[in-house]
């Protein structure tokens, strides 16, 4: 595994300034220095290289009682695009956002029952992020990178989908495979990763050290924020907790093994809650789990017995899956995620907070907070693009790095 050279720690220090400007614009160094933790004298070096690449920019005086005024500074809005790509089983939604991650243009492609080729899966993404960038109407010089979350297990560094269970595929060169139709500065990464980190931006995670984000799609699985970072793991497969058995000698995976929590939980696991409780239920669509997590929705608004039922049933596993998440990582905040959570909605949260406190310790259990994420538009989309704006402040780095000469006199050693 990778060291931490001292250009990393400046890497992740200039990416942390540049995360607390945005998340807070205007600021000025010393608000900065207090949340980052980082001296004054290291956050105004980190400051003047964050103006001199234009990402952020000057915006007068903040009247200080007594004391010299304080410069402020905040992002530089127009100072570049990030894409942000959340490819799904069921979908692609592309995002094009400024560099204050607000969406200036988004796409969406659905991608059809059957459709598992990646081949096929990177015309969506190439075709959706041609969209975002004409609508948005900016020249491609100023699309800083493209981040790019999809399921499974990822190598960030080779750009190689290792394994993704629901499509099949085995080390996939999704990287070379996607540049092959996108010119921007490609990031690969997966969807744990993606929502963790927009929940700790601008959801539910903001502010709070430990923070468990479970995703509730076609797969499921937990992004882990953990003392207020992102916790990868040693090869960044941390929080497959879809693939934790739930149910020895249970209903059989896609990974091969029996009785995993996304077998019961995931949206194909859903629909066969509801198969079995009542085979031709009208609520079934069969091929199709978007139309049947639609009409279980609608289901439970009408108080429907089988509806009700099915969502109970799913919330029991969840919540012995989520209590061993609470008992184990002791998390401030549970959030729910993606697409099945947001369709199912308040009435799922409430059942599965129910279930919850039934099996996790009562200490863990008092200090956590199991809520549904808050964020608008698709969280993956929005992690991704972030991963885009690291990768961008990485690449500056190394490029500054190969100069002989500094370009900037001033830099100090990161305290
Ligand atoms: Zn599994």
């Amino acid at each position: 595994m990778k060291r931490g050279t001292s250009r990393d720690i400046r890497t992740a220090n200039r990416y942390e300034v540049l995360r607390q400007i945005i998340a807070a614009s205007p600021t000025s160094r010393q608000e900065l220095a207090a949340a980052t933790g980082l001296s004054l004298a290291t956050v105004a070096t980190l400051v003047g290289e964050l103006l001199d690449l234009r990402m952020i920019t000057e915006v007068g005086f903040e009247d200080s009682a007594g004391g010299r005024p304080r410069g402020l500074v905040a992002v530089n809005a127009s100072g570049g695009a990030l894409i942000g790509v959340d490819i799904a089983e069921t979908y692609v939604h592309v995002e094009l956002f400024d560099l204050a991650l607000n969406v200036l243009a988004r796409a969406e492609e659905d991608v059809r029952p059957g459709e598992s080729l990646p081949e096929q899966l990177v015309g969506h993404v190439a075709a959706a992020v041609g969209s975002v960038v004409m609508q948005a109407g900016i020249e491609g010089a100023r699309v800083l990178g493209v981040g790019v979350s999809v399921p499974g297990q990822v190598n960030r560094d080779t750009g190689i989908a290792e394994y993704a269970p629901n499509w099949d595929w085995h080390d996939v060169p999704l990287l070379d495979l996607l540049t092959e139709h996108i010119a921007y500065p490609l990031y690969l990464d997966n969807p744990l990763r993606a929502v963790a980190v927009a929940e700790l931006w601008f959801g539910a995670a903001r502010g709070r050290g430990d923070a468990v984000v479970v995703t509730l799609g076609t797969g499921v699985g937990a992004g882990l924020v953990l003392g207020g970072g992102l916790h990868r793991g040693v090869s960044n497969s941390a929080g497959e907790w879809g693939h934790n058995t739930i149910v020895l000698d249970g209903r059989l995976c896609h990974c091969g093994n029996h009785g995993c929590v996304e077998t019961y939980v995931g949206a194909p696991g859903i629909m066969l809650n509801l198969r079995e409780l009542s085979p031709g239920s009208p609520l079934l669509h069969p091929e199709d789990q978007t139309a049947t997590i639609a009409a279980l929705a609608q289901g439970m608004r009408e108080q429907d017995p089988v509806a009700l039922k099915v969502v109970r049933d799913t919330a029991r596993y969840l919540g012995a899956g989520i209590a061993d998440l609470v008992n184990l990582f002791n998390p401030e905040v549970v959030v729910l995620s993606s697409w099945v959570a947001a369709a199912l909605g308040e009435p799922l949260v409430a059942e599965v907070r129910e279930a919850v406190s039934r099996h996790a310790l009562p200490r863990p259990m008092a200090a956590t907070e199991i809520v549904l994420s808050l964020i608008p538009s698709d969280p993956a989309c929005l992690g991704a693009a972030t991963f885009a704006l690291e990768g961008a402040l990485q690449s500056v780095g190394q490029r500054n790095a190969k100069r002989t000469t500094p370009a900037r006199s001033r830099t100090a050693p990161p305290s």
